[in-house]
């Protein structure tokens, strides 16, 4: 790199794409050399997972390549595992090569968060996080996979019986959206397989199972909604536990602390984010819950050329009557943080001073499963079908990238006019078991 100065972006998710993008707008190519780092070579659009696990969208068009939507950047595919921003030096594991180090002038820290877990015996063992375009693959495979066990399981003994309610008990811990969208986009897809390609077997013989440790769900649309989706997941014969904790999963043994206890193959974990760990490993300021402290320009607080934005940053909502409030962790707040962060950087870079960030939070739309949802925005409560169109169209604007955007719309077309496609593809999972086999 020459004498330009070198801005580093540690992630390529949302805040890492869009501020990346923005930059690219903003400078003029001589003006700054930019390299992002992730360990994925592409941003997830994590609303989309839910869709992509109940097959109404491709899962690889609910991924952006980054080395071709970033044409002016370095892309790195790799982890950052440790940041020293007094030299402004970060330690990097490219993937499958040896660590590097790289020096850098501008820090922009868009790592994300990661699943926030508890101490319960099993839920490392046999638990699933809902975050990744691999959990989703896997997640559709794993509850059609469960339908074709359940189905060749024929006989009436207790034990098979037995065998066959376990295959077909889904459990689903936390209520937040990730959790409600992924579990109602399920269940509709395994039911619908269930009436149309599983003859002998019974939709309503499946248990849907939603733990919630809080009094309600889906807080992103506020409580008449949630309480809504509350009463349409139990209309439609989920089992809705709320004020509820598990105690234990293990060997796929659930144990709740209402009491009740039952076993279960597929068990998903979506009970909220905190930030991303690797921020332990910097020398840069965090907050009670191991956030970076940033300011409300998205600065980090006290600290010169070090920006964040995103799910790993304590970002000011200046929205808020409370002055201690910060901005939730939303796409709806990481896309917006991202565009000023771009063109903050730019101005500073420019001998400009940075704009404050506020963006008062909308609302929500959540889908539950086709022609389902449930939405409050702006104030505006809508359900059922409105509300599952405003989702489509709301994400399709949203989607990045044109190229995306068609892909999605294309694949909706031809769920549509070919109904969806129902296939577990479990090989996915052990694609090298049959060679194996052969070559023993
Ligand atoms: C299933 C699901 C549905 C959702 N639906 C909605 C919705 O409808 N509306 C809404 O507003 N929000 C939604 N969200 C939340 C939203 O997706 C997040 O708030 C948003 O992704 C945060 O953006 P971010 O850039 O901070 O993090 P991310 O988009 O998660 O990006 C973080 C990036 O950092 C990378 N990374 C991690 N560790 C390292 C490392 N060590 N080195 C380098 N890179 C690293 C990751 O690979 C990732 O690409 C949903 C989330 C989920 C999981």
């Amino acid at each position: 790199m020459g004498n330009r100065p070198h801005i580093l972006i540690v992630g390529g998710g949302y805040v890492g794409l869009y501020t990346a993008l923005q930059l690219q707008k903003r400078l003029s190519r001589g003006e700054a050399d930019i390299t992002v780092v992730d360990p994925q070579a592409h941003m997830t659009y994590q609303p989309f997972l839910p869709e992509a696990a109940a097959g109404s969208v491709e899962p690889r068009h609910v991924v952006v390549p980054l080395r071709r939507t970033l044409k002016h950047c370095r892309v790195i595919t790799g982890s950052v595992t440790a940041v020293d921003h007094a030299r402004k030096v970060a330690s990097v594991l490219p993937f499958e090569a040896h660590p590097e180090r790289i020096d850098y002038d501008i820090l922009v820290m868009a790592a994300g968060s990661v699943a926030r877990t508890l101490p319960i015996p099993g839920l490392a063992e046999v638990g699933i996080g809902f975050k990744t375009i691999g959990e989703a693959i896997y997640l559709r495979n794993r509850v059609l996979s469960r339908l074709d066990v359940a189905a060749s399981l024929s006989g009436e003994d207790p034990e098979t019986q037995a065998q066959r309610r376990r295959a077909l008990t889904f459990t689903f811990i936390g209520g937040g959206y990730a959790g409600i969208e992924a579990l109602a986009e399920l269940e509709d897809m395994a039911r619908y397989a269930c009436r149309r390609y599983y003859r002998t077997l019974d939709a309503g013989s499946m248990r849907w199972v939603l733990v919630e440790a809080t009094g309600r769900i889906l807080p992103e649309v506020g409580v008449a909604m949630g309480a809504y989706t509350a009463r349409e997941l139990v209309r439609r014969g989920m089992d809705v536990r709320l004020n509820t904790k598990v105690n234990s999963m293990v060997g796929g043994h659930v144990v709740l602390s209402d009491g009740d206890e039952y076993d279960c193959d597929t068990i998903v974990w979506t009970a909220g984010v905190k930030a991303n760990p690797l921020l332990t490993h910097t020398d840069l300021p965090l907050d009670s819950k191991g956030r970076l402290e940033c300011t409300a320009e998205l600065q980090v607080r006290g600290v010169a050329d070090a920006w964040g934005a995103g799910d790993c940053a304590a970002v000011p909502d200046l929205t808020s009557s409370d002055p201690e409030a910060t901005c939730g962790p939303s796409a709806q707040h990481a896309v917006r943080q991202a565009r000023q962060l771009g063109d903050n950087i730019a101005q500073v870079l420019r001998g400009g001073r940075p704009s404050a960030y506020r963006h008062k939070y909308v609302g929500s739309v959540a889908s539950l499963g086709l022609y389902k949802g449930v939405a409050e925005v702006y104030g505006v409560k809508l359900t059922g079908f409105p509300a599952w169109f405003m989702h489509r169209t709301y994400h399709m604007s949203r989607v990045p990238t044109f190229n995306r955007k068609v892909r999605v719309l294309a694949d909706w077309t031809l769920a549509f006019l070919f109904r969806r496609d129902v296939i577990s593809l479990g090989q996915l999972q052990h694609p090298r078991e049959e060679f194996q086999e052969a070559a023993r």
